[in-house]
């Protein structure tokens, strides 16, 4: 068997919380690089694909387990990698030259060897005549240049990549992508592994030799393997698109099983959101809902995932969370990455705005057990308002800060959409609504 670059072995990432709970982002994962692989590390958005990423580098250390480059560990080796942002991450006021040069100067190499290797790689990336432009007078895709041959310049042994091309129109997108594969298979640059971080499934299917699908909450590796197709990849062929809905499936598939609750070193238990009391609300508005609704109706009431996303122009990470919040209020189910409305979501998507807020009302207070607590608060105090702390003390229990304060501007924005409470942004006070109109009673069941 070949020794890894790079193996990871129990990796775990974990942030401590003032509570004692801990926010798990990584459960214990095993990963190996070995060379002569593109790798990409597919998963929808907060899986923990750069918190995976940084630890495979270096850069950051893992909260429990171990990463070894070439079987030491990586903490204390001499490890030759680099890595490409989506943001591009250059220095503004260095020209391109400095920038790509600038690794090579902190690294202690003489000018005279640094120009030489500067300007072989510019020549390279296709950046020949740009060496003195300063970032801003480039455009996005000749900045991700510069990000390419800042990385490389280093002859990194594995190149990262952290969603190079997301930031990119697609026309760059797909030229940068042909001419990194044509570099990498012609072996113009000596780099013996890459790994991509994406969330572009196409993107993986296109590149890749091997596919990891990351779940989320928290990141777990849902399947690892290799792709069979030769270079070049046609997008259109059967074995492509076939693997590419197989991959949408994997991500639309709620888990099949939850992994075994890990154990911190303390012994205490690091909790498994599958296990806690709220639901995760998907960060998805009202109006994108009903607008899936009504194209999977307008698709005979039930279509693949892959097929909507692409007739709507939208990247999966944009659809899951529709797809997520509809299932949650009952209004499409989803086997096997197939979309089917169900009848209220079929009464929702064919209603006028007054009855779909009702429907989204009576779906919302029955399936959302946050919204039901925020309504229940409500009624249960005579000034009718309760201060949004109250719900963020309990949030973030469960929830980093940051995804406490998205779930609560999702519950804010779903209960005021169904008219179930107001919110006085000043007071951050969640209130009766205006305009309640009792006699419209939606007939909404509070079930327990
Ligand atoms: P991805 O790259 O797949 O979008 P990330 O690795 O950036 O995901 O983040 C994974 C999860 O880790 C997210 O839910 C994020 O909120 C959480 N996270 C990142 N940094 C921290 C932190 N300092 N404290 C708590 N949670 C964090
Ligand atoms: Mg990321």
């Amino acid at each position: 068997m070949q020794m890894p670059i790079i193996r990871a072995e129990r990796v775990e990432k974990y942030y401590a919380q003032p509570s004692e709970n801990r926010i798990q982002v990584i459960s214990p994962t095993d990963l190996s690089i070995v060379a002569g692989e593109i790798v990409a590390l597919l998963g929808p958005s907060g899986s923990g694909k750069s918190t995976l990423l940084r630890m495979l580098t270096g850069l950051s250390a893992p909260s429990a387990g171990l990463v070894y480059w070439h079987e030491k560990p990586i903490a204390t080796a001499d490890v030759n990698v680099s890595i490409v942002f989506q943001s591009f991450a250059l220095f503004p006021w260095l020209t391109v030259f400095e920038n790509v040069e600038a690794p090579l100067k902190a690294r202690g190499m003489d000018p005279a060897e640094r120009r030489k290797r500067a300007m072989k790689i510019l020549d390279t990336v296709g950046l020949d005549g740009f060496q003195s432009a300063y970032p801003k007078e480039l455009s996005g895709g000749m900045r991700q240049r510069v990000g390419f041959a800042r990385a490389l310049v280093v002859e990194p042994e594995v190149l990262f990549m952290d969603e190079p091309f997301s930031a990119l129109d697609v026309l760059t997108a797909e030229n940068l992508r042909s001419e990194l594969l044509e570099l990498w298979q012609k072996k113009t640059i000596p780099t013996q592994a890459i790994f991509l971080v994406t969330h572009n499934i196409e993107e993986a299917v296109l590149l890749a030799d091997r596919i990891i699908v990351l779940g989320r909450n928290p990141g777990h590796v849902r399947t690892d393997f290799k792709v069979g197709l030769q270079h070049p990849r046609d997008r259109k062929a059967t074995a492509f698109t076939q693997l590419v809905d197989y991959i949408y499936k994997v991500l639309t598939q709620p888990d099949a099983q939850p992994p075994e609750l890990p154990q911190t070193p303390t012994g205490k238990k690091v909790r498994d959101q599958r296990q806690m009391h709220y639901q995760m609300l998907p960060h998805a508005r009202p109006g994108g809902i009903a607008g899936l609704l009504e194209l999977v109706l307008d698709h005979n009431g039930k279509d693949d995932i892959y097929r909507l996303a692409d007739d709507l122009a939208f990247e999966i990470d944009d659809l899951l969370p529709i797809v997520d919040a509809a299932q949650l209020l009952g209004f499409l189910t989803v086997t096997e990455g197939d979309a089917a409305i169900t009848p209220t979501g079929a009464e929702y998507a064919n209603s006028e705005i007054l009855r779909q807020k009702e429907l989204f009302r009576t779906a919302a207070v029955t399936n959302v057990l946050l919204l039901r607590q925020i309504v229940r608060a409500i009624e249960a105090k005579s000034d009718r308002t309760v201060a949004e702390e109250f719900f963020h003390d309990m949030l973030d229990e469960q929830f980093s800060e940051e995804e406490t304060l998205r779930q609560l501007e999702t519950a804010i924005n779903w209960g005021r959409y169904a008219e179930l409470f107001d919110f006085d942004a000043s007071r951050r006070r969640f209130i009766q609504p205006q305009n309640v109109q009792n006699d419209a009673e939606p007939g909404v069941e509070i079930r327990e």
